[in-house]
C-alpha cells in the first residue's frame, strides 16, 4: 500500500513500511538505536487496526515498561479512533497479572491475591528466615531473594532443583518453605506472577487455547533483553509448534542487551528465529534520533565488541555539534561543572545562540511539526538527561542540583509507590482486601505505635504457626488464640481493621483512601513528628494517584461494573476486581519499574539502564572512569565488558542533539577517595568526533589498550551468578587483592609506602612486579599501610596489589 492511501504510512521510509505492513507471519526487526522500532511496532499495531486484520482485543502487545505501554496506548488514540482500554498492552508482569486475575481459580490464586515488590520480598523473606531460625550469615536474606527469582526465571520449582550440596539444599528448603508461606497469605512476587502464568497456559489446554484463538498477533518490543521464561510463555501464547501458529512480531537491538546479569538471553533471537522459522527478517539502518557526530561515536564505540550480529545505522542529519568531552578535577568539581552547563542550556538567549541547529526528528509520540529550539539555549530541563553507571553517583549531583535551585527528577530511585508513609497507607488497604497478608499485617501492626511490643509478635507468631495441625495460619486469623494484654491489644488492631472495611463497603476508591488514612492514625502520627509534613503531603499524594487512576481506568461509583471489566478481564464466574484490589496491583506494578510517571519540567537523573527506549535532546553522561563505566565487576570478565559496553552505547545513543561525556580525576565512593583513570570507552571513540573542552590529559591513561583476556574470572563473592553481579552497588571484587604477598626486590624505585604512592606512583605508569611482570597502573586508593594500586597485567589480568606487601618499580 503507498502512502497516500494510508495516512498511517506516511513519514514511514521503505524499510519501515515494509515492517509495518508484514503478513500475519513470524518477523524479526533487528535494527540499532533510534531507527524506529517502537514507532514501527506502534504503526504495525494502528495498521492491523485500521486495515481490520484485528480487533482491539485481538492482539497482546509487550512493552518494556509501563510508561512505555502508556504512550504507545497514547500514540494509538492519536493515530486512530479506538478504545485502547482493555487492550493487552503492557509489561510482561502487568499482562501475567492479568491472566492470573481472570484465571486465579485455575492458577490456584485467591482473587484478591497481592504482589510483592522487591522490597515486600525481601522482608517477608526475613521473616521466613527468623522464623526458621536459619544462620542469616551463611545464608544473608538477600542471596535467598536471588536465588528463589533465579530458579523461578529457569522455570524451576524447588522439586526441579538439582541440589548437589547440603548449602543448595537448604536453600531448596528455604524456597519450598518461601512458596507455602505466599500462597498461606494469598501473595505473589514478581518472578511468580511470570512462572504462575507460564504454568497456567502450560498445564492447562482450554485456558491456553482460549488465548492462542484469541491473540492472533503478538508484538514484542526490547525483545533483546527477555529471559528464558518470557521467551518460553510467548512460545505457548503463540501456539509454536502448533498446528496454528499466531503471529509473533519482535523488534530488537542485540547491542542494547543490557540485562544478562538479571537472566536477559539475546541467544533468544536466534532461537526465535530457529525456532518459528522466521522467514521475514527486517533491518532499519536509519537513525532519526541523533545527528551524525553522536551516532559516529556509537557506532565507532559499538564496533569493539565482538559478539555482534551486526548492522549499521546512518543519519541524514548532518553531523551537528562535536561531543563534549570534560575532565574535572573531582565529583563536587563535576557536579558543579554540570549545573553551569544546565543553567547555561535553560537560558534563554535563542536570539543569541551562533551556530543553532534546526530540529530534525521529533520526539516520539511529538507532533512533526512542533518547532523546537536550538540547542544553546532554552532548552526545557525534562529534555535534559543525567546519566550514570551507579545510583550512588546521584548523590552528589542530586545535592548540587538541589542546592542550585534546579528541578530535578530521579527515575529509578526511591519511586513514589515504594516510600515508607505510601507502604505503610497501602499496607492498610491490604489488609481491608486480604486479612491473610502477613506482610501488611506486621507491617502495620504497630505502627502508628498501638503498645504492641516485638514479644507480642513473636508469641503471635508461635501461636500462628501451631494452629492447624502444623500448617500454620495467618497471624490474623491466630490472634484469637492470644491472651493477655498482648491480647486485647492484637485484638483490638484486628477489630480495627473489621471496623475499616465495614464502613468502606460501597464508598468510591478516594474515599475509601481518605477514610483510612484518617482511621488509621497515620495522617495524626505523621503530623506530630518533626519532619512529617513530607510524608503528609505524599500521602495526601496516594489520594491524587487515586484519582487520577480511576479515570485512567475508568472506574467510577456508577460506571464500576462496565469499566472494572475493560481493566480486568472477569474471571471465569465473571468477578472482577474492586477498585481497591485494582488500584493495589496498579501500585505493586507502578513500584516495579524502572521509571517514573512523567511529570514536572524537570532535569531527569536516571542510571542508564533506566535510559533505555527513551530519548532526550541533551544527555551528559558522568562518571566515565575505569571501575566505574566499564564497572570493576566486569573488568575481569569479557562478557561483562562487551555487556557495559553495550550499556555504553545505549547511553550514548539516547541524545538528540547534544551530548556531554564527563570524568572526573578523583571520586568518593563508599567513604573512600579513589583515583581513577579515564575509561577505555572514551579511547575507543574517534577523535573527530569529540572536542575536549577541558585539555586532554596525556599523561591519563594514555596507551592504555584494552585486553581482551582479563585474568580469571570476576570474584564472585556473595555467590548467586549472574544474579549479584550489581551494578547498582560498586563492590569491589577482592579477588587479587591483600592475596599477593610479592617477593622481594633490589631496586631504589621500590615503592613502599602510600605517601608515596601519591608521588611515586602515577596512574598510567609502568610498573614491574616480579611475579606478574610489567603492568599498568589503574587506579591508586587508600594511603598508609592501607595504600593499594589496581594494576593491569597484560599477561596476568588486573589485580589489586597492597602496596606496602607488593614490590613494585617503576619501569
Ligand atoms: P531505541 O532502540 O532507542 O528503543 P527505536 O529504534 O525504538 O530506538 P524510536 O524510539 O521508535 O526508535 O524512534 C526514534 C526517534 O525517531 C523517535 O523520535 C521517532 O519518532 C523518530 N522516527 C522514527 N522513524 C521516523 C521517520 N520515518 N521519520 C521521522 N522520524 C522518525
Ligand atoms: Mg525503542
Amino acid at each position: 500500500p503507498s502512502s497516500s492511501d494510508m495516512p498511517l504510512l506516511a513519514g514511514l521510509n521503505t524499510e519501515q513500511r515494509a515492517a509495518v505492513t508484514l503478513p500475519a507471519e513470524p518477523a524479526l526487526i533487528l535494527a540499532g538505536a533510534g531507527s524506529g522500532k517502537t514507532r514501527v511496532l506502534t504503526t504495525r499495531i494502528a495498521w492491523l487496526l485500521q486495515t481490520g486484520q484485528i480487533s482491539p482485543g485481538g492482539l497482546l502487545a509487550v512493552t518494556f515498561t509501563n510508561k512505555a505501554a502508556r504512550e504507545m496506548m497514547t500514540r494509538l488514540q492519536s493515530m486512530l479512533p479506538v478504545n485502547v482500554r482493555g487492550m493487552w498492552i503492557g509489561t510482561f508482569h502487568g499482562l501475567c497479572n492479568r491472566l492470573l486475575r481472570a484465571h486465579h481459580k485455575t492458577a490456584g490464586l485467591p482473587q484478591t491475591f497481592q504482589i510483592l515488590d522487591t522490597q515486600d520480598q525481601q522482608s517477608a523473606i526475613k521473616r521466613l528466615c527468623k522464623q526458621f531460625n536459619v544462620d542469616e550469615e551463611r545464608f544473608p536474606p538477600k542471596q535467598l531473594q536471588w536465588f528463589i527469582g533465579g530458579c523461578k526465571e529457569d522455570g524451576l520449582r524447588p522439586g526441579d532443583v538439582q541440589a548437589h550440596d547440603p548449602d543448595t539444599r537448604k536453600k531448596v528448603e528455604l524456597y519450598q518453605l518461601y512458596e507455602e508461606q505466599c500462597q498461606r497469605e494469598g501473595v505473589v512476587d514478581f518472578g511468580e506472577l511470570l512462572l504462575r502464568s507460564y504454568e497456567l497456559l502450560r498445564d492447562h489446554a482450554p485456558v491456553r487455547e482460549h488465548y492462542q484463538r484469541r491473540f492472533r498477533h503478538i508484538l514484542i518490543d526490547e525483545f533483546q533483553d527477555t529471559n528464558k521464561l518470557q521467551y518460553a510463555w510467548i512460545k505457548l501464547l503463540a501456539g509454536q509448534g502448533a498446528s496454528h501458529e499466531n503471529a509473533v512480531f519482535a523488534v530488537g537491538d542485540d547491542d542494547q542487551s543490557i540485562y544478562a546479569f538479571r537472566g536477559a538471553r539475546v541467544g533468544n533471537m536466534a532461537d526465535f528465529v530457529r525456532e518459528f522459522h522466521v522467514q521475514h527478517q527486517i533491518k532499519l539502518e536509519q537513525n532519526y534520533r541523533s545527528y551524525s557526530n553522536i551516532l559516529d561515536s556509537a557506532n565507532a564505540l559499538i564496533s569493539h565488541n565482538k559478539h555482534r550480529l551486526g548492522k549499521n545505522l546512518r543519519t541524514e542529519q548532518g553531523a551537528g555539534e562535536p561531543v563534549r568531552v570534560v575532565e574535572s578535577s573531582s565529583d563536587f568539581a563535576e557536579a558543579q561543572w554540570l549545573i553551569d552547563e544546565i543553567k547555561q542550556l535553560i537560558r534563554d538567549d535563542s536570539s543569541a545562540a551562533p551556530g543553532r541547529l534546526k530540529q530534525a526528528s521529533a520526539p516520539l509520540g511529538g507532533s512533526e511539526d512542533t518547532p523546537v529550539p536550538s540547542v544553546g539555549a532554552n532548552i526545557a530541563r525534562k529534555e535534559m538527561a543525567v546519566l550514570y553507571r551507579s545510583n550512588a553517583q546521584s548523590r552528589v549531583i542530586e545535592t548540587a542540583l538541589f542546592n542550585s535551585g534546579i528541578p530535578y527528577k530521579v527515575y529509578g530511585g526511591l519511586r513514589f509507590f515504594e516510600r515508607a508513609e505510601i507502604k505503610h497507607a497501602l499496607a492498610y488497604l491490604r489488609l481491608l482486601e486480604n486479612p491473610n497478608d502477613d506482610t501488611s499485617f506486621l507491617r502495620v501492626v504497630n505502627f502508628p505505635p498501638r503498645g504492641i511490643g516485638a514479644r507480642s509478635i513473636e508469641q503471635l507468631q508461635d501461636a500462628a504457626r501451631a494452629a492447624n495441625q502444623g500448617a500454620g495460619s495467618s497471624l490474623h486469623a491466630a490472634v484469637n488464640a492470644m491472651s493477655g494484654k498482648a491480647g486485647a491489644n492484637l485484638s483490638a488492631f484486628v477489630a480495627k481493621i473489621d471496623v475499616l472495611r465495614e464502613q468502606t463497603q460501597g464508598l468510591t476508591l478516594r474515599e475509601i483512601i481518605e477514610l483510612v488514612l484518617e482511621h488509621s492514625g497515620l495522617v495524626e502520627h505523621y503530623r506530630a513528628e518533626r519532619e512529617g509534613a513530607d510524608r503528609i503531603e505524599n500521602l495526601e499524594e496516594l489520594v491524587t494517584a487515586a484519582e487520577s487512576f480511576v479515570s485512567i481506568e475508568g472506574f467510577g461509583r456508577d460506571a464500576e461494573a462496565t469499566a472494572a471489566a475493560e481493566n480486568a478481564a472477569p474471571d471465569a464466574d465473571g468477578e472482577v476486581l474492586s477498585p481497591l484490589a485494582a488500584f493495589l496491583t496498579h501500585a505493586a506494578l507502578e513500584a516495579g519499574d524502572n521509571q517514573a510517571q512523567d511529570g514536572q519540567d524537570a532535569v531527569q537523573l536516571m542510571t542508564v539502564h533506566a535510559s533505555k527506549g527513551l530519548e532526550f535532546d541533551v544527555v551528559f553522561i558522568t562518571g566515565l572512569e575505569e571501575g566505574l563505566f566499564p564497572h570493576e565487576n566486569s573488568l575481569s570478565d569479557f562478557d561483562g565488558l562487551e555487556e557495559e559496553r553495550r550499556l555504553m552505547y545505549v547511553a550514548i545513543t539516547r541524545a538528540r542533539k547534544r551530548l556531554y561525556l564527563s570524568l572526573a580525576q578523583t571520586r568518593m565512593l563508599h567513604g573512600q577517595t579513589r583515583y581513577h583513570i579515564r575509561s577505555r570507552f572514551l579511547d575507543e571513540l574517534p577523535e573527530e568526533t569529540l572536542k575536549w573542552v577541558t585539555p586532554r590529559n596525556q599523561g591519563f591513561g594514555s596507551g592504555f589498550t584494552p585486553q581482551n583476556s582479563y585474568g580469571p574470572g570476576r570474584g564472585n563473592g556473595a555467590g548467586g551468578g549472574a544474579w549479584n553481579s550489581g551494578w547498582a552497588n560498586a563492590s569491589r571484587s577482592d579477588s587479587a587483592y591483600g592475596r599477593d604477598t610479592g617477593s622481594s626486590l633490589s631496586s631504589s624505585k621500590v615503592v613502599e609506602q602510600a605517601q608515596e604512592a601519591a608521588t611515586g606512583l602515577r596512574i598510567g605508569m609502568s610498573v614491574f612486579h616480579n611475579k606478574f611482570g610489567e603492568g599498568k597502573v589503574l587506579t591508586l586508593e587508600g594511603s598508609g599501610d592501607d595504600a593499594r594500586a589496581q594494576i593491569n597485567f597484560p599477561r596476568h589480568g588486573v589485580k589489586w596489589l597492597a602496596l606496602s606487601v607488593a614490590k613494585l618499580t617503576v619501569v
